[in-house]
């Protein structure tokens, strides 16, 4: 995950290095653009990442907050009810969330829980956990 991230750098990276001298999310146009903020705070993730944690609370019988430690990081819940394959769907989840932001990372449409379905089920590994 980090050396993906990596490849992508924010208007506030931008900007220190004096690429340019703005450095306003591309996303919102309204805060700093930050890595935080590109990959989770902006409020055009929102619909993502509240779509995200819904389904895996729903599939999985939790009660999770949407947190950049469990959307970002992929920091998962310490809990044995869950199998091995259970964690590593739930792991892609949240990948496949955080790719699906960095696709568009310059754009300014919000990002799309329906671009996150088709993924999964690209994946194949939705409906065997599921
Ligand atoms: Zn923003």
């Amino acid at each position: 995950m980090s050396m993906l991230v990596l490849n992508y750098w924010t208007p506030s990276k931008l900007v220190r290095l004096k690429l340019v001298d703005n450095d306003t999310c591309w996303k919102c146009h309204e805060e700093a653009g930050t890595l935080v903020h590109m990959l989770y705070t902006c409020r055009k993730n929102d619909y993502l990442w509240d779509g995200i944690i819904n389904l895996v609370n729903d599939i999985f019988k939790l009660n999770r907050s949407k947190s950049p430690a469990v959307c970002v990081l992929g920091l998962l819940p310490d809990n044995s009810i869950l199998s091995r394959r259970q964690r590593l769907w739930m792991r892609l989840a949240f990948i496949t969330g955080c790719r699906i932001i960095l696709r568009h990372w310059k754009s300014s449409s919000p990002c799309s829980l329906r671009e996150w379905t088709e993924q999964m089920s690209k994946m194949a590994l939705y409906e065997r956990v599921v």
